[in-house]
């Protein structure tokens, strides 16, 4: 007997996604997840599991399973057709294409890293979205390290190895440099006593401040902090070109560096750049305060790939999920034809860790910073984990690193 239940399909499976499929009423609609990550990402901690930290299956919840009587396919949507209300998709391991046909279509896809077509950034540069982005950089800083102990290396090419380059000072690429300090001076400095003294970390960003959203006493002292850390931080430097072996900046100097994690901001993916639907100078997909994309009634777009008109919200997980929520709440709510209201965003702050075990909070009443700061982050991640499973994983993480250091294999 064929369903009364709409069709909802849902793609990506991201914060919005996610949100979105955690709150919907499986009662009232059939859901489809599309995505070509079976996995659910808690990016807040993703820095931390760079240098082991945190290890990387502690921070993922899988699709499957994250609720019951849902079908989720493993491929990318390539295609939204609104006359007949089908997607085409591709599966994401063996490009296999299908097309499935919707009733409401939520469009979570996020956004990927901006390179501004800078040369060299995609072939050389490393990036920070994903769990593969994290075990690759893991991976590199251990091969820089055994690379420069190797006997006899000329000098240059031992400080060139171990130079590690941050570029962008927002929240992902400050993070990254504070658990790279925390790495090189806890755990590595025993395991690589003759090399260290050669490590240098650098962080470059264009504006002149770092994690410029933020309070300016906690953005100075974050500055100072770095300072003190020996990361050394280099404003309004842009970079111009990226070769293998060196980084080359507007100013004419050429910077040698071992690796580099770029992490200047977001741009739109190809996907969505491609739909036929209303953007802004962004290409962000254009919605109404329901999340409605302009011109539509069914199909719907939230997260970091979407804008509300008339409204600017930040690019971050806080946003995307409440989004989220509150799309499938009304959602629910439509399906059982009670009235719904447009979305209203709360912030609730921000957090950064800024290694050492020091944190900035930037709350609507308070701004904190140093170690009790760093507890109450801790804290905070811990319960806006979103299973019991990730919650035990990270605390365990925590216990592990503190009693017993990062792992430094390489495998
Ligand atoms: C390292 C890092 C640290 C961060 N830290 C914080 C923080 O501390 N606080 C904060 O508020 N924010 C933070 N953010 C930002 C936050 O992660 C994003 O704003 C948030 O993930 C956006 O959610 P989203 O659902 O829009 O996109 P995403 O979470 O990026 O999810 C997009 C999903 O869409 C899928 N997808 C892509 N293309 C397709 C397609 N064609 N078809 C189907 N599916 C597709 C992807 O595989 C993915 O599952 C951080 C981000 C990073 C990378």
């Amino acid at each position: 007997m064929k369903s009364l239940k709409q069709k909802l399909i849902i793609l990506g499976s991201g914060f919005a996604s996610f949100s979105t499929l955690k709150v919907i009423d499986t009662n009232l609609y059939d859901v489809i997840v599309v995505s070509p990550r079976n996995h659910f990402i808690f990016t807040p901690l993703l820095p931390s599991t760079t240098v082991g930290t945190i290890e990387f299956r502690s921070i993922i919840e899988p699709i499957r399973g994250a609720k019951d009587n849902i079908t989720y396919y493993h491929a990318y949507c390539t295609n939204v057709n609104t006359t007949d209300n089908t997607i085409q998709c591709k599966n994401a391991l063996d490009g296999n294409e299908f097309s499935l046909s919707f009733d409401k279509l939520v469009v979570g896809v996020g956004a990927i890293s901006n390179t501004f077509g800078i040369s060299g950034v995609e072939q050389y540069g490393l990036f920070l979205k994903e769990l593969s982005d994290a075990r690759a950089i893991r991976q590199r800083i251990i091969e820089n390290l055994e690379r420069a102990s190797t006997p006899n290396l000329q000098f240059e090419e031992r400080k060139r190895l171990l130079h590690f380059v941050v570029v962008g000072g927002g929240p992902t690429g400050v993070e990254f440099a504070a658990e790279l300090h925390d790495f090189l001076t806890e755990d590595l400095i025993h395991s690589y006593p003759n090399i260290l003294a050669d490590v240098d970390i650098t962080l470059f960003e264009a504006g002149d401040a770092l994690l410029s959203t933020f309070d300016a006493v906690l953005s100075e002292y974050t500055i100072k902090t770095f300072q003190r850390q020996k990361i050394s931080v280099r404003l309004q430097s842009q970079v111009a070109k990226v070769e293998a072996k060196e980084i080359l900046l507007t100013d004419g100097s050429h910077v040698p560096y071992g690796m580099m994690v770029w992490s200047t901001g977001n741009t739109q993916t190809p996907f969505v750049k491609s739909l036929p639907f209303e953007k802004d100078r962004g290409s962000r997909l254009v919605t109404d305060e329901f999340f409605h994309i302009k011109g539509f009634t069914n199909i719907y777009s939230l997260g970091d790939c979407a804008t509300i008109e008339g409204k600017v919200l930040p690019a971050t997980s806080q946003v995307a999920q409440q989004e989220g929520h509150y799309l499938a709440k009304t959602l629910n709510s439509m399906a059982k034809e009670k009235p719904v209201k447009p979305f209203i965003y709360q912030h609730r702050g921000m957090l950064a860790y800024i290694g050492g075990n020091r944190a900035l909070a930037d709350l609507p009443q308070v701004k904190g910073r140093g170690f009790s700061t760093w507890i109450f982050w801790r804290s905070a991640y811990l319960t806006k984990l979103v299973s019991w499973k990730n919650k035990v994983l990270v605390v365990f993480d925590w216990i592990k690193t503190f009693i017993f250091g990062r792992d430094s294999s390489r495998f």
